[in-house]
């Protein structure tokens, strides 16, 4: 779905980099940020000009696209704006104004097209981010799963498991993926288990996060299998692939008497 929305914003480097590109007569001893408007960022430049910079996702329209006096005065627009600072120029540089010209036509290019696709593709994860957190917060808050009043997008899924794993699984989404999964392998994955009772469903590939498919994705476990996964997950500090979770062995004890002897120690020690 293609989102109508504001262009890119300029913040304070990119807004450097404009003016040092475009405007190199100006000092740059003062940078201050106006306004951000729905396709204009202002800024202030040494408390006497107005940058009005603009930069969209086509290639060739990244740019400040307006330096004017302040306080800007009127609907000048960008042609009567650009004579005044062309004027200015000229005037205190002692150039005449075909070399100005000639300059701001010469002028690097500020932005590659990678470069903005890079920066809108971080805008889009810091919104993802904020959007995450902010349904988390309210889950913590009302105690209902943070896609109670819907579905949300695969990509929002991941951004809340990736800012809160216990969030992800109680959401209404993870609880109709395990029953799918279950439902399709109903018994125990692990090699020599193959339980039929307590089953539920363990995440494979956390990539799958939001759309995850059974039988690929994921993977059924009974709850003593699934006690031994988490140990297995604690012990690789990542989630155990499909292959290390069917070799779990469910004959073997979950501690062994050495790994009993420490948590019992560790026991002690925090009830002192
Ligand atoms: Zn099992």
């Amino acid at each position: 779905m293609a989102e109508w929305r504001a262009e890119i914003e300029v913040d304070e480097p990119l807004a450097r980099r404009l003016l040092r590109a475009q405007f190199r007569e100006l000092e740059l001893r003062a940078l201050e940020l106006v306004a951000v408007g729905w396709d204009n960022t202002v800024w202030r430049v040494d408390g006497q000009w107005a940058l009005r910079a603009r930069v969209a996702l086509a290639d060739d329209l990244c740019g400040a696209r307006l330096l004017e006096r302040w306080p800007p005065r009127g609907r000048g627009g960008w042609r009567a704006s650009s004579a005044r600072y062309v004027e200015w120029m000229s005037a205190s540089r002692k150039k005449s104004l075909q070399e100005v010209l000639r300059e701001r036509r010469s002028a690097t290019p500020l932005l590659s097209a990678h470069e903005l696709r890079e920066r809108e593709l971080a805008r889009q994860r810091e919104e993802l981010e904020r959007e995450a957190a902010a349904l988390v917060a309210r889950r913590e808050g009302k105690g209902t799963p943070v896609d109670s009043d819907g579905k949300l997008a695969p990509e929002l899924y991941r951004a809340v498991f990736a800012a809160s794993p216990p969030a992800y699984f109680a959401t209404r989404h993870w609880s109709r993926r395990s029953r799918a999964q279950r439902t399709a392998v109903p018994a125990c994955e692990v090699a020599r288990c193959g339980q039929t009772e307590g089953l539920r469903a363990q995440l494979v590939d956390p990539r799958a996060v939001g759309a995850e498919q059974p039988g690929t994705d994921l993977l059924t476990l009974c709850e003593s299998c699934a006690r031994r996964a988490v140990k297995r997950e604690r012990e690789l500090g990542r989630l155990p692939t499909r292959a290390e979770l069917r070799e779990l062995d469910p004959g073997r004890p979950l501690y062994t008497p050495a790994e009993i002897a420490v948590l019992r120690a560790r026991l002690r020690e925090s009830g002192r």
